[in-house]
């Protein structure tokens, strides 16, 4: 199983910023000193390129991100200051989610350590998300010819308005997003399939919700690919989360994600997404059971 990472390229943020950035160095330090996976199964993957991203953003937005003239407002608007390693970083990402979602249709499943960017719109980013890299790679398979439907599953706590806008009125990308109703985005778009869940919801009622929305996706057809957006913010201890879970919780929705896309025989690409624990160790923890859940199955098949 090939796992894509990012971190090596750096988004510098100033001091005292909350966005827990070197979550994505410690899982990956995690799941190397593992041993769950051989070294070579990390690959760095290629930054995003000007016809991947015209699959999804216009291209004035993606050249005022690639000159830096962003307005002060569209930066704050992302929460990340512009600076040429944010836009790498975000390239890279982009390509990551591109390449696990290739890696996922020869293997079966794949994993980024970064992507899940959901909050990006065509012309604009929000939300520390620049481009929206579920919508790009799908529609980079797609205009490669590999994939003709697949389904964005997105778990992260918030939700994924900027992949149900750029994917509104297309048939062949199905969005499916199940996410708290009270949080960001406080304006709301429209998926295929929202499931909108109360503030402090635990495990039992999510995992129920969340089975039936998975009856909702596949019911609708066998997509040929699925991106998997396992955010670790659902969890109880997240600071911008609102839901309950526990981690027990957390890896009970990756298996029954993973396990049904495993016995529809759907090829499945992992991304990580949000995750905003106080202690870094925490959003580590539960990305890492996501990771070691998709290896198993790797192994397994
Ligand atoms: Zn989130």
């Amino acid at each position: 199983m090939r796992i894509f990472y990012t971190d090596t390229f750096v988004l510098p943020l100033p001091p005292g910023h909350r966005f827990p950035m070197t979550k994505y160095s410690r899982l990956r330090r995690r799941i190397a000193e593992s041993g769950m996976v051989p070294l070579e199964a990390f690959r760095l993957p290629h930054a995003a390129t000007p016809e991947e991203l015209a699959t999804s953003h216009d291209d004035t937005y993606v050249a005022k991100v690639r000159a830096g003239e962003l307005e002060p407002a569209e930066q704050r608007r992302i929460g990340f200051p512009w600076s040429p390693g944010m836009v790498e970083r975000s390239l890279r990402s982009s390509g990551a989610t591109i390449e696990a979602c290739r890696a996922a249709l020869e293997d079966g499943i794949s994993v980024s350590l970064a992507g899940g960017t959901h909050h990006a719109f065509r012309d604009r980013g929000e939300g520390f998300c620049v481009f929206n890299d579920s919508s790009i790679a799908a529609r980079t398979l797609q205009a490669e010819g590999k994939v003709k439907q697949v389904a964005v599953l997105d778990c992260d706590v918030h939700q994924g308005n900027g992949t149900a806008a750029i994917c509104a009125g297309d048939p062949s990308i199905f969005t499916f997003s199940i996410h708290g109703e009270k949080n960001f985005p406080y304006r709301k778009e429209v998926s295929d399939l929202d499931i909108a869940l109360p503030d402090g919801t635990g495990d039992e009622t999510y995992l129920a919700a969340l089975g039936e929305g998975l009856d909702g996706v596949f019911s609708t057809g066998r997509p040929d690919l699925a991106i998997f957006l396992a955010g670790a913010d659902p969890w109880h201890g997240d600071r911008w989360g609102r839901l309950r879970l526990t981690k027990a919780g957390l890896a009970a929705r990756d298996r029954l994600v993973l396990d049904r896309c495993a016995e529809a025989g759907v090829p499945v690409a992992i991304t990580m997404a949000g995750g905003y624990a106080p202690v870094v160790e925490d959003i580590v923890d539960i990305h890492y059971q996501t990771v070691e859940r998709a290896v198993s199955m790797a192994v397994g098949a």
